[in-house]
């Protein structure tokens, strides 16, 4: 990779990463117990980017404990909603004030272009804080008129209180790791909840930037606490505690399987946001230029780590090799770079596990006959780079059609008609989401329809809102965040009947 043309990074993040980070509990920045530390990389170049306290058990269940001295004694409690309120718009002022730093400290620690870092994830992150602000002071319960008949000639006054969970946990991923702590925080704050967030092991930065702007903010000690670590360690000490009453998890269908064991024990409430194998699909009436930018974009974006990916491209046979030449084209033009380099479209993968993962899929592709039509292999020199690549030849029991492969790596089949295209993209254990290319209303709306996936695009893909639900059908998860759906997971629902 030529990276001559990198930007030096700011002093505040070089300062940042040059010692290490500690932990945030309580309100206070402390070593882990044992007084050990972790590697977090550059995956632009390999080498170590900073030192991050490394959470194991005990330091878990120091923060789960701070958060729950202050869910039960702290001035959180009695807190009003527009003050809680205020605090999170408070917070997302500062993440937007602090866009350069955090966009950079991003970039470096999970290798994304810089500018995606600051126009999708701080950006989004600031926006998505912005609108749970909102929800604060408009979580309610309802009036309910009782019939009791058992009861005849009582009368009763009945009604609903929608109170915070209490002490929630929630393990978060890498991919886009300030967005995913903000998504996860934004609600339980807003719902009146604490927290003890664990960042994942390969990108815990931003995440204690974040925290160093909680306390800015003035969020009470100990309703945000954040413990980095490894999952299997600190994360499941965490999906474990019993003193956690939720644990939120965004990241792999297996480890999704884990959390679920891991909170049987208490029978803590569990929301997972997992895996996703998403069908995407260009129908032959489809605007071809913009069904071809969006399906490489559809998968290209964020280096293919995202849980939504159109990593499955179904197109129409009457247009497939058009689509599929188009796609590859788009993808022989991607220039990928370290993502501190302002001309750079695509950065590494997140870590050479990750990598290497990838490349054993396009191995296993070819060798069941696969073939690709653009990339198909790690770039040379320094750095976790894999180039964008579009396979075909592929058929449905492959595993590079059936598993999520979480890279730049998308297959294109072609459908017939739409009965057997319906079949072929439900034919997933997964159904985060699902793409339509078409200028047919009665289609997109159709397909859309029959579709078993917790979002539908048509004629956009990747398109993320505050407002809008987001989670999986299947085993992609269990519930919706953002929105107010996600409000559902940071609350209780308690009936109080009085009779009168
Ligand atoms: P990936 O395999 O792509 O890294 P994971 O699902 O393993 O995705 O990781 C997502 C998050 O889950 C990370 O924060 C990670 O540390 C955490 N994690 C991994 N294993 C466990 C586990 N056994 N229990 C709890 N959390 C875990
Ligand atoms: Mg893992």
């Amino acid at each position: 990779m030529d990276s001559s043309a990198e930007l030096q990074p700011l002093n505040s993040v070089v300062s940042f990463v040059a010692q290490p980070r500690k932990m945030l509990i309580g309100g206070g920045w402390v070593d882990a117990t044992s007084g050990r530390t972790f590697p977090t990389y550059n995956p632009a170049t390999g080498k170590v980017l900073a030192q991050v306290a490394e959470a194991d058990g005990t330091d878990v269940d120091l923060a789960v404990k701070a958060a729950r001295h202050a869910f039960e004694s702290g001035p959180w409690r009695t807190m009003k909603p527009c003050d809680r309120s205020r605090l999170i718009w408070k917070l997302a002022d500062l993440v937007e004030q602090h866009t350069d730093d955090l966009a950079q400290l991003e970039c470096l620690d999970n290798g994304k272009p810089l500018v995606y870092a600051r126009a999708v994830d701080v950006a989004a992150a600031v926006e998505f804080l912005r609108y749970m602000a909102g929800w604060a002071t408009k979580i309610e319960g309802n009036t309910i008129a009782i019939s009791v008949p058992f009861m005849p000639g009582a009368r009763f006054h009945a009604y609903t209180l929608r109170e915070p969970v209490g002490v929630v946990g929630q393990i978060i991923p890498w991919n886009f790791p300030l967005l995913m702590a903000a998504w996860k925080l934004g609600p339980a704050l807003a719902a009146g909840c604490t927290a003890v967030l664990k960042p994942a092991e390969q990108t815990p930065l931003t995440a204690l930037r974040l925290g160093e702007l909680v306390n800015e903010a003035g969020f009470p000690e100990g309703v945000v606490n954040i413990v980095p670590g490894y999952g299997e360690i600190a994360g499941a000490a965490l999906a474990a505690h019993p003193g956690v009453d939720k644990v939120a998890f965004t990241g792999s269908t297996e480890v999704g399987r884990l959390i679920i064991k891991a909170a049987a024990g208490n029978l803590k409430k569990v929301s997972l946001e997992l895996g996703g194998k998403s069908p995407n699909i260009v129908c032959a009436d489809a605007d071809l230029e913009t069904a071809i930018m969006g399906a490489a974009n559809a998968i290209f974006f964020n280096q293919g780590q995202v849980c939504s990916a159109g990593s499955r491209l179904y197109v129409s046979e009457r247009i497939f090799d058009r689509v599929a030449e188009g796609v590859a084209g788009v993808a022989e033009k991607i220039r990928l770079g370290p993502g501190m380099d302002p001309a750079s479209e695509m950065g590494p993968l997140v870590s050479e596990e990750q990598m290497n993962k990838v490349v054993g899929y396009l191995s296993s592709g070819y060798t069941e006959g696969a073939k690709a039509l653009s990339g198909g292999k790690k770039c040379e020199g320094n750095g976790y780079f894999v180039e964008p690549t579009v396979l075909v030849d592929v058929r449905p029991s492959m595993k590079v059609v059936k598993e999520e492969i979480f890279g730049p790596v998308v297959t294109i089949t072609p459908f017939k008609d739409f009965s057997n295209l319906v079949h072929l993209a439900n034919d997933s254990m997964y159904g985060l989401a699902a793409g339509i290319w078409t200028r047919d209303l009665s289609t997109a709306h159709s397909l859309a329809a029959e579709l078993r996936a917790g979002t539908v695009w048509v004629n956009c893909y990747n398109v993320i809102d505050a407002a809008l639900p987001f989670g999986g059908y299947k085993q992609s998860g269990w519930g919706r965040e953002m929105g107010h759906e996600v409000l559902e997971l940071y609350t209780e629902v308690k009936s109080v009947c009085v009779q009168l």
